[in-house]
């Protein structure tokens, strides 16, 4: 009978498509075998029966074929929340964060309204309802499929102060006001060389890319945010490293004030907020 040590050697089989292929295996057997990574360390000798084994290879494979670790184990780690993704949703990124943190710094009243847009598995309003329990939060999306992920984690967590709703950006909430919207929307370039790389083959093209040199939907949520947001009220977007000047020129031209870019943990200009005078 096999033995976890004997598993975990089988991480030589995802040297050329992980950066990660011992961390990966490890994730794997920890799934079948219920149990943590600690547990795999101090028990190598524990047996594993034919069941837990076809269940490891079936994972294993789909790893090896380029399959996102997260969408193998259906979960990814975002601020403090374990989010069920599916193909259906995006895969949140640790840079993402920093439109948590940077939301968090704001001078905001304490039940200020926020709007998250295009919000795939939840991850933005989730992780701002898991900090802020006064805050009401709406996150819209255009992709049923991804919104009943959404519904899940909300409902994982027990947060009742998010509520999703379908439709393209803006569509579902016209005539309300937020304090604070943000967005992670798609910005890659249709024919980017990166969309063939690694995860991101997996991912849903609708979250990923966007017309206009990967502009056209950072355009469109910053040209009508003044509408749907208070007076001295933030939006903030993420964007491509190279797409800051564009950005920012787009907040200007909408009429925004305070305009700062920010620097992601690779010191990439990641995201880029500004405040609504009007
Ligand atoms: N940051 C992601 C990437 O570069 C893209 C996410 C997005 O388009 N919003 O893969």
């Amino acid at each position: 009978m096999p033995q976890v040590a004997d598993l975990l050697l089988r991480s030589r089989e995802l040297a050329e498509v992980s950066d990660t292929p011992e961390l990966d295996t490890q994730l794997l057997l920890c799934r079948v075998l219920d149990c943590s990574s600690a547990w795999l360390k101090t028990w190598p000798d524990a047996p594993i029966d034919e069941t837990q084994r076809i269940f490891f290879e079936a994972l294993l494979n789909r790893r090896i074929i380029g399959e996102p670790i997260a969408y193998v184990l259906g979960e990814q780690g975002f601020w403090s929340l374990d989010l069920e993704v599916s193909d259906a949703t995006l895969i949140p990124r640790p840079e993402t964060e920093l439109l948590i943190e940077t939301a968090l710094r704001v001078t905001l009243p304490s039940r200020s309204r926020v709007l998250d847009l295009g919000t795939g598995s939840g991850a933005i309003a989730l992780a701002l309802a898991s900090e802020r329990a006064k805050w009401l939060i709406t996150a819209t999306d255009n992709q049923p499929a991804a919104l009943v992920i959404a519904e899940q984690n909300r409902h994982r967590y027990g947060l009742k102060n998010v509520d999703f709703l379908c439709g393209d950006w803006y569509a579902p909430v016209v005539g309300k006001r937020y304090q604070l919207i943000l967005s992670n929307p798609p910005y890659i370039a249709p024919h980017d060389v990166h969309l063939n790389c690694g995860d991101v083959r997996y991912e849903p093209r609708s979250a990923l890319v966007a017309s206009g040199h990967g502009l056209d939907d950072l355009r469109h949520i910053i040209t009508y945010a003044p509408a749907f947001l208070e007076r001295m009220g933030w939006l903030m977007t993420e964007h491509g490293y190279n797409q800051a000047a564009d950005v920012r020129a787009l907040y200007r031209d909408a009429g925004f004030q305070k305009i700062v870019t920010k620097s992601d943990v690779n010191g990439l200009e990641r995201i880029t907020l500004g405040c609504n005078s009007f």
